[in-house]
């Protein structure tokens, strides 16, 4: 008697593990795994907003009031934010019938900031707000067509995936493109020292964040199997692009000492953050973006370095707060957590030494209850973590970016 098969991939009982039984077939364990997930990501897909069109478009204080739930300070950077967002959406919504109307220009972010000051978090926020889909790329690995690495059209492909390859919904996200500042040509003057990997992945950048239909590579979206392209128009993706820009703040000084040539000043003396706070156009450029790209990025945006009280508050204020998180671990133990001021205050020191921003709470955090946890069923009903037992705990396992032991 001819053996049952799987009448969807053909394989026969005795190459699976469990064959089902139908009223005219049958259907292996893998199928029906593989059928549960392509359930389970129509699912998902369906449940988010198809477009932004049915949300009441929030106003900009609002968008900020949403913002502060999940970002310290940074009003600056989360003002300028609210409006680009909130007339970004007003122009997706209100589209140019006409072509003697005024067209608004697309209103693209550029972020200036030290790492894990918030830029990330800042693009991802708005993104969870709206609900649309979000790609986070690193622009040191995009290449020009022809050279070893990503093609700039890669960027797409992830916006695409996050869609889960609906391409109208793709056309409506938020792609934030981090490190910008390192594709930067090494000097002002291109006759100098060309720099021309940097300045290429810029010009191959342009036409797709001002607006134009690029062929994606789909890589693997089951809705595309045998396409090799999926058309992408991004002239209603919002692109956030940011970076450290360490040292931009020479640029700005030297562009402020212009201003007020012939005066001896104390310009000079000005803190780097008080500086920061004036970055503009001609400083990315004299850092090395060419102007095509800084007027594609025409909103400028600098997060400040965030000070410890700063870094103390992210600890424990924002919704998914690393502190609130470790107190319903714990309490899933049964166990109240009560973190000591003076606790909170050492994490933050120890954090400040990685010189990695507030990502480095998390780091030192993470080595704390890691130790913990592992005692967690000595640990008694109402643990109060104090900053002596932090210090014991720590045992000079922490290390500075370098990996030089720093605890
Ligand atoms: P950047 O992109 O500037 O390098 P990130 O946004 O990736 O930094 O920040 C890293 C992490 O640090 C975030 O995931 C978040 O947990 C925390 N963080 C950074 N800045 C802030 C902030 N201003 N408010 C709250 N959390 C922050």
């Amino acid at each position: 008697m001819e053996e049952n098969k799987c009448s969807f991939c053909g394989r026969s009982k005795s190459d699976v593990n469990l064959l089902v039984a139908g009223i005219d077939g049958h259907i292996c364990d893998q199928c029906i795994e593989q059928a549960h997930g392509i359930v389970m990501e129509e699912v998902s897909f369906k449940n988010k907003n198809k477009l932004v069109k049915p949300l009441p478009l929030k106003s900009p204080k609002e968008i900020k009031q949403f913002l502060d739930d999940y970002i310290i300070g940074q009003d600056h950077a989360k003002k300028i934010m609210s409006v680009a967002v909130f007339n970004h959406y007003k122009r997706i919504l209100n589209p140019t019938l006409d072509e003697n109307e005024v067209e608004i220009d697309k209103s693209n972010v550029i972020l200036v900031g030290e790492t894990g000051s918030g830029k990330t978090l800042l693009a991802k926020t708005i993104a969870r707000m709206l609900n649309v889909p979000f790609a986070i790329v690193d622009a040191t690995v995009l290449t020009e067509a022809g050279y070893v690495g990503e093609d700039v059209e890669s960027i797409l492909t992830r916006l695409l995936q996050d869609a889960n390859y609906d391409v109208e919904l793709a056309e409506q996200g938020i792609v934030f493109i981090d490190e910008i500042d390192k594709i930067a040509r090494k000097s002002d003057n291109p006759s100098i020292t060309r720099d021309v990997s940097g300045e290429g992945v810029q010009q191959a950048m342009l036409k797709i964040l001002e607006g134009t239909v690029v062929n994606v590579p789909p890589k693997g979206g089951r809705k595309h199997p045998d396409q090799k392209f999926v058309e992408v128009n991004t002239k209603d993706i919002l692109f956030i692009a940011g970076g450290a820009f360490s040292g931009i703040e020479r640029h700005i000084a030297n562009r402020l000492n212009t201003h007020v040539i012939g005066f001896k000043n104390e310009e000079n003396t000005k803190y780097s953050s008080e500086l920061l706070n004036e970055v503009n156009a001609m400083d990315l450029k004299s850092f090395g973006l060419i102007p095509e790209l800084i007027g594609r990025l025409p909103i400028i945006a600098n997060l400040t370095p965030l000070d410890d009280v700063a870094m103390k508050r992210i600890l424990t204020e924002p919704k998914n707060a690393l502190i609130k998180q470790y107190e319903k671990l714990f309490e899933l133990d049964g166990i109240k957590l009560k973190v000591e001021e003076d606790a909170l205050n050492y994490i933050v020191e120890k954090a400040d030494q990685l010189g990695l921003g507030a990502r480095g709470l998390r780091s030192v955090t993470e080595e704390i209850f890691t130790d913990l946890m592992y005692t967690v069923d000595e640990l008694p009903k109402e643990f109060i973590l104090t900053r002596n037992e932090i210090e014991k705990q720590m045992k000079s396992t922490i290390v500075d970016k370098n990996l030089r032991k720093i605890g």
